[in-house]
C-alpha cells in the first residue's frame, strides 16, 4: 500500500512540475506590455545633434563602440538618423572609438 501512495505522490509532483512549466510559458508569452519610451531628444526639442557634444552621444553607444539600436534606447526614426551620422563624424575626428575596449 505504501508503495502505491509514494507512486501517486511523485506523479502528483511531476503533474504540478509540468503545470509550473506551462505557466512560465505563457506568462513568457502574455507579458505586459512595458511602458513606452520617449525620444529624449524630441522632448528636448532638439531638431539637430552636434557630434561634438561628445557627453551626450555617448549615452548611444555600447561598450564596445556599436551604435544602440532604436529599440532599446526609443529614440524616434528622425533623431536616430541624425544620431548615427554624428557618432560617426565624431568618431572621424576621433572623439569617439571606432572598437571599444
Ligand atoms: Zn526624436
Amino acid at each position: 500500500m505504501s508503495e502505491v501512495k509514494t507512486e501517486e505522490k511523485v506523479e502528483k509532483v511531476e503533474k504540478t512540475e509540468k503545470v509550473e512549466k506551462a505557466e512560465k510559458i505563457i506568462t513568457k508569452k502574455f507579458r505586459k506590455p512595458s511602458k513606452k519610451k520617449v525620444c529624449a531628444f524630441c522632448v528636448a526639442g532638439e531638431k539637430t545633434i552636434d557630434y561634438k557634444d561628445v557627453a551626450k552621444i555617448r549615452k548611444y553607444i555600447t561598450e564596445k563602440g556599436k551604435i544602440v539600436p532604436r529599440r532599446q534606447t526609443g529614440v524616434c526614426a528622425y533623431h536616430q538618423r541624425e544620431l548615427c551620422s554624428a557618432i560617426k563624424r565624431a568618431r572621424n575626428m576621433a572623439l569617439l572609438p571606432y572598437v571599444g575596449d
